[in-house]
């Protein structure tokens, strides 16, 4: 019923031309409209309309779009509990100090490309406000300044290395292939991409993004407010109810029959992976997060709704057994939705049993293998289940919190020191590029294509805690997934493959080598790496270790030890040294870390073990009493936090030259705008 108004309204209603300017006048409170002005969508993208505020007494709004009335599909008018889910704040005492109204027009799209003014009244006893927002349409229809009319690309690969700036990619390369008399001496398959371009990455509401807003933009077209994936911001009374922007993923899948995956490093509840699939105002909402990605997913294959979520593999086990009888289980009601509105669910053609439910005893492993995925938990379990034909939908989960990173798994795998790994009670974790590897085969088996995303997390979280050699090693971890990506979309052939970042993280700078600085003033440091492990605080400032400049040399890791395409020591003499220019406060020691920070997503009892054990949690904490102690730094954080640079986006293509379109220097939401047009590009767009 409701999309019949969104339908009709749409086919009256003619483009605009120019843009005109909001007025407001006094009353009503918090007066607010989204999408919000300069918003983007593409023909037929599906997103939500809300107007929202504060006041006294009753309330009531009024919506048109260019001029012409629209209907709201849920709000009351001349209510105060208008649509019956907006916010009621309430003060320590429990007393009410604010009460939102809102009104909403669930699930709509444009086929008409073009600019469309948006105008809405709110109303309460005192008087009205006005607000208004221009926002865009965009034609999916090749050569408006891209190019010539490209083929069409089936599939589309997204790596995304969380926090991965430049120099994150300059170290993973330099320790990777090393550099001889001014040159390097390889590059990583990031590298060879043929299109390389920057992106900016400020969210709807900083310039400095967080990872749920940096992954949405890439995903929707549409920018977030930090927290927020797949919707816009709003006064509600559950984060999953605030208005949405459609997922790509939801859009393909919609109209081509794709399928989605999702392979990430990170607890599968995180940001970066959630963004490609879930709608919620709460980035932190584990258990709603890991519900609707089977929810929403459309494994019924209707084809009407929902991301088409075929594979999803990283850690984050904790969310999906129930809380009763499982001690490492973080499922509550407090991270949950149920009920999703009426409107909502009628908007975006969503069957009633996506509605939701406050269950924090679910089985909800029991429920995807219900709806036709094959589940593992191990490393020896995928490659056994991939072994033939491998399943046709595939969930892997292979931690209890985030999984561990390149350094310590391969640790373990070389059966040098499993200590971590063990400790973090997950012995037997696969590396991502053998995730990507089993991502591919299974996705590959839908001929209408695919969306997958991979995501390198540790790159940023690493650099968060600041510890150079994890984060470097997550970063040679990812490239090792980009070179799988290229090779099946050659193989594949039709496939876009971008490598991006959400953000940067950490003011990451290669600032010179480990110097072997022995003098008169510095006798004790004598043999490099060696003297360093058991120097004296005094002996690793540093003036005495940090080589600059010619000081640097070239420093030469080496892989020839194993063949697992991971050095066989970061602590080398001449070992890469990195700065953060966005740093938190810290001890330095410059070798590696024998332990990793505790990982926040951990279960808390497996937390307390690990405290137990001598792990920390703030990299301030480390090597107390040693090394080079930092004081006030300006962030005045415990951890290095993201920056407002660019960052490299790195394209390839196969079957067609849309890797050309990611050269220059581009919005994040341009992303979308391109992936997605390279996507539907018309068949007869071809024979030009
Ligand atoms: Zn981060």
């Amino acid at each position: 019923m409701m999309r019949m108004n969104g339908v009709a309204w749409r086919a009256l209603v003619a483009p605009l031309l120019a843009t005109a300017a909001t007025a407001a006048f006094a009353a009503p409170q918090g007066v607010a409209l989204v999408p919000p002005n300069g918003a983007r969508f593409l023909e037929n993208q599906r997103f939500d309309i809300r107007v929202e505020g504060y006041g006294q007494g009753a309330y009531s709004a009024s919506l048109k779009v260019n001029g012409q009335d629209v209907q709201f599909t849920s709000g009351e008018q001349g209510t105060t509990t208008t649509d019956g889910v907006s916010a009621v704040e309430k003060d320590a005492s429990g007393a009410v100090t604010r009460t939102w109204g809102g009104f909403n027009a669930r699930g709509f799209s444009f086929s008409r490309p073009g600019k469309y003014k948006l105008e809405a009244t709110f109303k309460d006893a005192t008087g009205e406000t006005s607000t208004a927002s221009t926002i865009e349409i965009v034609d999916v229809d090749p050569g408006t300044g891209h190019g010539r009319k490209g083929t069409l690309a089936k599939n589309v690969v997204i790596l995304v290395g969380d926090g991965m700036g430049v120099a994150h990619r300059t170290a993973a390369r330099l320790v990777r292939h090393g550099v001889t008399g001014g040159d390097p001496d390889g590059y990583l398959a990031m590298d060879k991409f043929p299109g390389t371009g920057l992106v900016t990455t400020h969210s709807l509401n900083s310039i400095v993004t967080d990872s749920a807003p940096g992954m949405a933009c890439y995903a929707t077209g549409s920018h977030a407010n930090n927290g927020q994936e797949g919707v816009y911001p709003a006064h509600m009374a559950n984060p999953f109810y605030y208005p949405r922007v459609e997922y790509m993923a939801e859009y393909l899948h919609r109209v081509k029959g794709t399928s989605l995956g999702i392979v990430t490093s990170a607890d599968i509840e995180d940001a970066t992976p959630a963004a490609n699939a879930v709608h919620t105002g709460n980035r932190n909402s584990g258990t709603g997060i890991c519900d609707q990605y089977l929810d929403e997913s459309d494994w019924q294959a209707t084809g009407r709704s929902g991301t088409g979520l075929a594979v999803l593999l990283g850690g984050g086990r904790n969310w999906f057994k129930a809380a009763t009888g499982e001690q490492y289980s973080r499922r509550a009601t407090s991270t949950d939705y149920a009920a999703l509105p009426a409107d909502l669910l009628a908007g975006w053609d969503l069957p009633a049993s996506a509605a939701g439910a406050l269950d924090a005893d679910r089985d909800l492993v029991g429920d995807f293998q219900k709806a036709g995925f094959a589940y593992v938990d191990s490393s020896h379990d995928l490659q056994n289940t991939m072994s033939g034909h491998g399943p046709d939908r595939l969930l892997g989960l292979f931690g209890w919190g985030n999984m561990n990173v390149a350094l310590d798994k391969i640790s373990a795998r070389r059966g040098l020191d499993a200590d971590v790994v063990n400790a973090y009670h997950a012995p037997d974790q696969p590396m991502l590029d053998e995730m990507a590897d089993a991502a591919l085969k299974v996705l590959s088996k839908n001929e209408k294509g695919f969306v997958l995303m991979i995501e390198g997390a540790h790159i940023d979280k690493q650099s968060h805690l600041m510890d150079v050699d994890r984060a470097i090693g997550e970063t040679i971890e990812l490239d090792r997934a980009v070179a799988v990506a290229r090779k099946w979309a050659d193989k594949l052939g039709d496939t876009v493959v971008v490598v991006l970042a959400d953000h940067e993280c950490s003011g990451f700078s290669l600032m010179g080598a480990l110097a072997n600085k022995q003098s008169s003033s510095n006798p004790t440091n004598t043999g490099g790496i060696d003297a360093l492990k058991t120097a004296a605080a005094a002996d690793l400032a540093p003036a005495k270790v940090v080589g600059t400049y010619d000081a640097a040399g070239f420093p030469r890791y080496d892989f020839t030890k194993y063949d697992d395409g991971y050095p066989a020591t970061y602590d080398i003499d001449k070992k890469l040294l990195v700065g953060f220019g966005a740093s938190g406060d810290r001890n330095e020691t410059w070798l590696t870390k024998a332990t990793p920070v505790i990982d926040s997503l951990l279960p808390t009892a497996v937390k307390t073990e690990l405290k137990a054990a001598s792990y920390v949690s703030e990299p301030y904490q480390r090597d107390a009493g040693k090394g080079w102690v930092i004081g006030g730094q300006a962030t005045q954080q415990d951890q290095a936090v993201h920056t407002a640079t660019d960052i490299p986006v790195s394209a390839y293509s196969s079957g067609s030259d849309v890797w050309r379109r990611f050269v220059g220097v581009q919005r994040n939401t341009d992303v979308f705008f391109k992936l997605m047009k390279a996507t539907l590009e018309r068949e007869d767009s071809r024979r030009d």
